[in-house]
């Protein structure tokens, strides 16, 4: 099996992921929305709007513009979790055609901790050294004994994919495994959240990396509109309805227009006298001297003016 090469980042302790190759970027996405837009080339900001535009209204297509190859070696139960993720195309390592390796996974002792009371898919807790050290002896003994049994057989001539079965799923493995990035973002989404298994989310935070240096802008979206994005089901957004003063919606739209007055001439420079009348065209409600007061303390913040519009109207949905 590969040791760890110079190009990849170590993963647990004889794993790794290496990204082998990668097929376009940003500018993947923004040439294959474009095409659905009929629209030409255009400036950088606009790409990440556009990019931002996409991800926030789940125009999922473009993002499959883009292709990362990784070459990653994990344990045989870490890849199994990760074979779960379906639209990948691997090619792993045959244990039927070559010898298994002597090389097993032996967790970190800080990594060691009890089964969690509160959930059942995780571990939590300190747990004394005596019995931290009575697991990883049992780790030991079983891939050093499991190991010496395949070798033996090995040596007898016995059928490799067969004598693998007594190895156990702490040995570790490799593969190519290649994605687009919108299934490549949804398996770092799942696979990097805190519930998931640690042994996973450590490859799946080093492909992480990889992927925000690959298309920064898609990353910085994906973060902003999935990972830190906010659903409300039905039940939470009547709540909501009901118990959100309008007082507080109003505070919320006037800050809105503001932001919106400060993006658009942050855009395209206006006349100071031009600007009280834009944003009262927001909708803004302060009078003018409020107004100047408040537009010369330089404490509004600058966003997105379509994603700003949007959040105004459903802001204007949740009052009563
Ligand atoms: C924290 C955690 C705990 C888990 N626990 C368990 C468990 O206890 N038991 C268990 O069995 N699994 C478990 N899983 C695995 C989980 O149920 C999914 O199988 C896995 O996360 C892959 O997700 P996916 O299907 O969305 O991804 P992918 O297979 O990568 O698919 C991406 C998307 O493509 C679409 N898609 C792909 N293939 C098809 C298809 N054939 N038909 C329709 N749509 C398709 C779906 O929209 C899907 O969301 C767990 C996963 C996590 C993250």
């Amino acid at each position: 099996m590969t040791e760890i090469p110079k190009n990849a980042v170590k993963c647990l302790d004889k794993g790794f992921v290496r990204l082998v190759d990668s097929m376009g970027g940003d500018d993947a996405i923004v040439q294959a929305a474009r095409v659905s837009y009929g629209k030409g080339t255009s400036k950088v900001s606009q790409d990440r709007g556009l990019i931002r535009y996409l991800m926030r209204h789940r125009h999922t297509t473009p993002f499959e513009m883009v292709e990362f190859k990784f070459h990653c070696k994990m344990p045989i139960f870490v890849a199994r979790q990760w074979v779960r993720h379906r639209t990948a195309n691997i090619n792993e390592y045959s244990l039927r055609y070559s010898e298994a390796r002597d090389e097993f996974y032996y967790p970190d002792p800080k990594q060691i901790q009890f089964q969690s009371a509160l959930n059942k898919q995780g571990r939590s807790g300190n747990v004394p050294k005596q019995l931290t050290d009575k697991l990883l002896k049992y780790f030991k003994e079983i891939s050093e004994r499991s190991f010496d049994m395949y070798k033996e057989l090995n040596e007898a001539g016995l059928a490799r994919e067969l004598i693998r079965a007594i190895l156990p799923v702490n040995l570790y493995t490799e593969w190519y495994w290649k994605n687009d990035l919108h299934n490549l973002l949804h398996f770092i989404g799942l696979r990097s959240d805190s519930h998931a298994q640690y042994e996973i989310r450590v490859y799946s935070d080093a492909m992480a990396k990889a992927v925000k240096k690959v298309a920064p802008f898609a990353w910085e979206a994906y973060q902003d509109y999935v990972i830190s994005g906010l659903r409300f089901s039905r039940v939470e957004q009547s709540l909501l309805e009901q118990r959100l003063p309008d007082r507080v919606i109003d505070d919320i739209l006037e800050d809105v227009a503001y932001q919106i007055t400060a993006t658009l001439h942050n855009n395209k420079r206006r006349e100071d006298a031009d600007l009280f009348p834009l944003y009262q065209k927001q909708g803004g409600s302060d009078s003018e001297d409020d107004f100047k007061l408040k537009w010369a303390s330089g404490e509004i913040e600058i966003g997105n003016v379509r994603e700003l519009r949007e959040f105004k109207t459903k802001l204007k949905q949740l009052k009563k």
